[in-house]
């Protein structure tokens, strides 16, 4: 690979702004390039007019679009790939029972599990999702295709097998003892966490595959489990493995997810079970899950115990208002969990959430932030917005120094944006303000569907699906 030569609008967060303040961060430069050099790391990027000398004679992409860092869902469920917009559910528990453990239990099957791998790396090159944390299936067999598929589309991935080792009858298929939930779980770490990492100077930290510790939840699994899993991690968490689960979605008083698993565990916070405090009284009962590779997702009622201590353990949330809005699980408060200093990025959520491209999830999260009562509406600026979607994400998996926007020195992940490829999209652009504006990318982000994602480029390298 030589260096390559990217002309277009430039769109990105630069530095490393604090949330809630990333407005002065926004580069938008109507007339940008984006220098990409032999390793696949950004050179230059900026405005065309100060390219430096040294790439003046290099060939020179017109993309004709918008250049803009890939985008990141820090919460999807690979399994779950032909299951959006699943009827005969209702909330979290019920949805789960009657549509998803029936779903999940089809990836036993080798065929079907590689033909639903191969769909899922296909959606995510389509919309332009360069990383991700991707919650996996309970079959090892399924995993393998996961990883083996996203490696050879040259795709970021963390996941990690689904952990349940209770459930209802409809999820006998995920169930493994506890022996085997451990096990099972070490043995996909040896085989994928920084499998495409090599030579002397490996780093498995920064690899495009890398593995996570992931019970379903807390109703998924026992004191029993957590136990053997804070142990486990213990181990794991310096190699940079992950921990990726759920957190207080869904309140429905009395039988919703948070009263079970205050009834079930005894223990005062949700979140408790998660921090080695999983017995009556959140009485200790073994190792903490929580650090800074640790993504809760949803976080939606959480007590300021909670957000404090995830903020502490410098443990993220992916922030997941598509799907909140298909369970009725209610809106994360914007305001209260920002002030808490905890990382909040965000997730498509799929299956739940029924959209896989990012810029549709921001439009939810726009929308339903402007809708929270009285003081707690906020309109989100568009800057806030592609931080959410981009840099944040990157963040939340550790690795804000590898990838999330655009600065020299980061591997470059990018997508091209071509608004005259989407129907109707360029005319609308065309009218709401100049490029370059908060008005034009507060549109450009909301108006975008996946038509318009042309091209995605992780580590300077042009990702394609491979459909056989
Ligand atoms: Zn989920």
């Amino acid at each position: 690979m030589t260096a390559a030569v990217y002309r277009g609008h430039l769109v990105h967060i630069a530095g490393a702004p604090v949330a809630g303040d990333v407005d002065a961060s926004l580069v938008s430069e109507p007339d940008g390039v984006l220098v990409v050099d032999a390793t696949g790391r950004v050179a230059f990027s900026g405005a065309w007019r100060d390219l430096p000398a040294e790439w003046a004679e290099a060939p020179v992409t017109e993309t004709g679009g918008v250049l803009l860092p890939g985008f990141v869902d820090t919460h999807l469920h690979f399994p779950q790939t032909f299951t959006t917009d699943a009827f005969g559910g209702g909330e979290l528990l019920e949805w789960l029972e009657h549509c998803v453990f029936p779903a999940e239990s089809r990836l036993a099957d080798a065929a079907f599990a590689d033909a639903i791998a191969r769909a899922f790396v296909a959606r995510r090159v389509a919309v332009g999702t360069t990383a991700a944390m991707v919650f996996g299936s309970a079959f090892p067999v399924a995993q393998e295709a996961l990883f083996s598929r996203t490696l050879q589309a040259g795709l970021r991935v963390v996941s990690g097998r689904g952990i349940q080792t209770v459930g209802p009858a409809s999820a006998t298929a995920l169930l493994t003892s506890e022996a085997d939930a451990l096990a099972l779980t070490r043995d996909e770490i040896d085989a994928w966490h920084g499998q495409d990492a090599a030579g002397p100077a490996a780093d498995a930290t920064r690899a495009l595959a890398q593995v996570a510790v992931v019970p379903r939840f807390s109703l998924s699994v026992t004191p029993t489990t957590l136990r053997g899993l804070g142990e486990l991690y213990g181990e794991a968490r310096e190699r940079g493995v992950y921990f990726h689960s759920h957190l207080n979605e869904n309140n429905r008083p009395g039988d919703g997810e948070i009263a079970a698993v205050r009834e079930v565990y005894g223990t005062r916070t949700y979140l408790d079970t998660y921090d080695g405090h999983f017995m009556p009284e959140s009485a200790y009962g073994g190792e903490s899950l929580l650090g800074r590779r640790s993504i809760l997702a949803h976080a939606v009622h959480c007590e300021d115990t909670e957000l404090a201590r995830l903020a502490e353990t410098g443990s993220s949330i992916a922030h997941c208002p598509t799907s909140q809005l298909f369970l009725g699980s209610g809106t994360m408060p914007w305001r209260r969990t920002l002030a808490h200093g905890v990382t909040v990025a965000l997730g498509t959520d799929v299956g739940a959430g029924d959209e896989w491209l990012i810029p549709r999830v921001l439009s939810d999260a726009y929308k339903v932030h402007m809708t929270e009562p009285g003081d707690d509406a906020i309109a989100l600026h568009p800057a806030e917005l592609l931080f959410l979607g981009t840099l944040a994400g990157a963040r939340a998996l550790d690795q804000e120094h590898v990838f999330g926007n655009l600065d020299a020195g980061k591997e470059a992940d990018f997508v091209v944006v071509r608004p005259q490829d989407q129907p109707g999209f360029a005319d609308v652009l065309a009218h709401s303000g100049e490029p370059g504006t908060s008005a034009h990318l507060f549109t450009l982000l909301l108006g975008m569907r996946e038509q318009a994602v042309a091209q995605v480029y992780v580590r300077g390298r042009r990702v394609v699906a491979r459909t056989a």
